[in-house]
């Protein structure tokens, strides 16, 4: 009897598969190809990516994680450093670039260590370890300086630079971030990042940006014949609309005469009319709906004096919830005046074309709105995401520990940290412990290409200058760079980022090292 080995299909025909070697250097080719499209970026001198979608739309940035997100990028393991860039995004605001880059770089290395026969968990080991010995040096590099405004602003200006501001520069949007993050954050208690808001509105160069103490939402009066500005106002926030019940005019009535139909109209008439009057009677100075407000009621709420805004977004509400104190109501029945909000003042304010509302000084939450001002839709974007940064870098320095040297320097210092520790570590692991040290060393590299450095004799001066002074950064200088101290030049990064981004990138680059054999389904 004759036992032939069947073949054993565990996959199904519609897979493919790639397996050792092959597996890794494809998965690592991808991921190097992600990291340097992003790589040209970096720093103060770092290019723009224009991006354009299948349907022509453009978006122009300097944004890691949004260059990233638009590249609609499909290889997995590509897509892993994706997810790095928006890991960093979410958890700290800032450093997505530079977590790529560093990504991308283990990857290189650790393709050069396999070549030598290094095995993969041998090199996840050792990236492991000097990660661990990263998180030492970024340690030792906090810096002790009292985060007031000056530095913080610097940690600000430094996470925006590169970024397309317009003709309003990095130094004064700073001030407006630091203004805003101070003016709801003491460092006490959790920052909440819907206090500050942030609202674009082309029509006006970015210089024009500025920070209003209040919410500011985009929505004028329903009724021209409402005041423009109410001081001491009662608000109140109403997420239903106010119209007739549906169905009621079709079931209740069977309209067969004259008489009958004028009935059923004033009957309407009166249900409107008592929405209006039952909001005047509970005192009502301002309304804010997140639905539709019927004509009869518009015209009512006016003759009562009543400013009323319709289809606010639910967002929008919220925050005007928030800071005024007003309970989000369902309906208009048994209005009491605990249920209201309480502003300093509402008004409405043109600008350029439009109007926009402001609700300044709420009494329940202090919110603030940064308003920012562009020529263009592309170029008040780009500022969005700047001053988003900004913000989250802010918040990042002031709440989790503090500010490093940018500019390159604190990687250097990670750099000679690691490699002076590796000596300790025993048999072949030292070898990627080195290599994590080199692909540290890739940002002040990279900073210093964008820059119009040379980049080999930068890390030359570097490593020598930071032997001599114990820091060293590529200082950006005009149209070239220089070899300096990142404290005297004021360009800071909070201790966060630097944190996230060894982290990130090394789970990341060793969860692609360790992989095998890709089953793919076709
Ligand atoms: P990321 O997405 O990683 O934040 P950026 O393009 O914002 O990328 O560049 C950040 C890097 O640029 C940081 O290392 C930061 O220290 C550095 N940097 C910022 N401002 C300056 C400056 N004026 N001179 C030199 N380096 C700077
Ligand atoms: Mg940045």
């Amino acid at each position: 009897m004759s036992t032939r080995m069947q073949p054993l299909y565990v996959l199904s025909g519609n897979s493919e598969r790639t397996r050792g070697g092959d597996a890794q250097s494809s998965n690592i080719r991808a991921g190097k190809a992600v990291a340097s499209a992003v790589r040209t970026t970096l720093g103060p001198r770092g290019m723009d990516k224009m991006l354009v979608d299948s349907s022509g739309n453009v978006v122009v940035t300097n944004d890691g994680a949004t260059i990233l997100e638009e590249m609609d990028i499909e290889h997995p393991a590509a897509q892993m450093i994706v997810e790095v860039a928006q890991t960093q995004e979410d958890s700290v605001g800032d450093g997505t670039t530079t977590a790529s880059v560093l990504t991308g770089e283990l990857l290189a290395y650790a393709e050069d260590l396999l070549d030598d026969d290094l095995h993969p968990t041998v090199i996840v080991e050792g990236y492991n370890e000097a990660a661990r010995l990263a998180q030492e040096a970024i340690d030792e590099q906090v810096l002790d300086v009292e985060l007031d405004d000056d530095v913080l602003a610097s940690v600000a200006e430094s996470s925006m630079t590169g970024k397309g501001t317009g003709d309003v520069t990095a130094d004064v949007l700073a001030h407006h971030v630091v203004d805003a993050v101070r003016a709801v954050h003491d460092g006490s208690g959790r920052f909440d990042p819907d206090d500050v808001r942030i609202l674009t509105r082309t029509g006006a160069s970015s210089s024009a940006t500025e920070l209003v103490e209040g919410v500011v939402i985009d929505k004028e009066r329903v009724n021209d014949g409402m005041p423009r500005t109410v001081e001491d106002a009662a608000v109140a926030v109403l997420t239903t609309k106010l119209d007739v019940r549906e169905g009621e005019a079709d079931t209740e009535y069977t309209i067969s005469s004259v008489d009958q139909l004028e009935a059923a109209i004033e009957a309407e008439d009166a249900e409107l009319r008592g929405y209006a009057d039952a909001l005047a009677d509970a005192g009502v100075d301002v309304l804010f709906c997140t639905k539709k407000i019927a004509d009869r009621v518009q015209d009512r709420l006016a003759k009562h004096g009543i400013v009323a805004f319709e289809s606010l977004k639910s967002s929008d509400a919220r925050a005007i919830a928030r800071a005024t104190g007003a309970k989000q109501l369902g309906d208009v029945t048994d209005l009491e005046a605990a249920d209201f909000g309480h502003a300093e003042r509402v008004s409405i304010r043109r600008f350029g074309e439009d109007e926009l509302t402001f609700v300044e000084g709420g009494e329940a939450a202090k919110t603030v709105t940064l308003l920012l001002r562009g020529g263009t839709e592309h170029v008040v974007d780009e500022l969005e995401r700047a001053i988003n940064d900004a913000v989250d870098v802010t918040v990042a320095a002031i709440d989790s520990g503090g500010v490093v040297p940018g500019a390159g320097a604190t990687e250097v210092a990670i750099a000679e940290y690691v490699r002076s520790h590796a000596g300790g570590v025993e048999g072949r692991k030292q070898l990627a412990v080195e290599a994590f040290a080199d692909a540290v060393e890739a940002i002040p590299r990279t900073l210093a290409t964008n820059t119009g450095m040379d980049p080999i004799d930068a890390v030359v001066e570097l490593r020598s200058t930071f032997d001599r002074e114990g820091i060293a950064g590529i200082i950006s200088e005009g149209r070239t760079g220089t070899i300096g101290d990142p404290i005297e030049a004021g360009v800071f990064d909070p201790a966060a980022v630097k944190r996230e981004a060894v982290t990130a990138a090394t789970e990341a680059a060793t969860m692609i090292v360790r992989i095998d054999d890709v089953i793919a389904a076709k």
